[in-house]
């Protein structure tokens, strides 16, 4: 396959999208109340080999808004995490176990036909660390 079929992923959607004002918000932005986190994500499906099934993202060189799919046909394709984080931070939530299907689609490299949604899916783990509220 060649590098300009690769279909675009979530993060590459979403980059391109009109969300000009979220690509700028820095995770320290975004999460200020968070000190530190772990998510460990474990995909199952297309494109999944043993070097990529299991990736784990901390604060620093947090991936953004969506974690990708591997599925090399999927366009489209991941989940948000950040919806995910939201929601947690919303509760105070510390620990979160869920299951997240793709949100992709195979189909062709710019997306405009679509063959059948991807099948991919993935174990999330979150762990947040919340900043202490009168730190001074
Ligand atoms: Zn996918």
């Amino acid at each position: 396959m060649s590098k300009r079929d690769r279909r675009q992923k979530a993060s590459d959607v979403f980059r391109e999208s009109k969300f000009l004002y979220s690509k700028k918000v820095s995770f320290e932005e975004a999460f200020p109340e968070i000190e530190d986190l772990t998510v460990e994500v474990e995909e199952t499906g297309h494109g999944v080999s043993e070097l990529n099934r299991k990736r784990t993202y901390r604060k620093q060189y947090f991936p953004g808004e969506y974690i990708d799919c591997s599925n090399p046909l999927c366009y489209n394709g991941g989940f948000s995490i950040g919806s995910i984080l939201r929601e947690m931070v919303k509760k105070r939530q510390t620990e979160l176990e869920t299951l997240k299907l793709c949100q992709g689609h195979e189909g062709s490299p710019k997306g405009r036909r679509i063959y059948r949604k991807c099948m991919n899916f993935f174990k999330v783990k979150v762990s947040i660390k919340y900043k202490e509220a009168n730190e001074e």
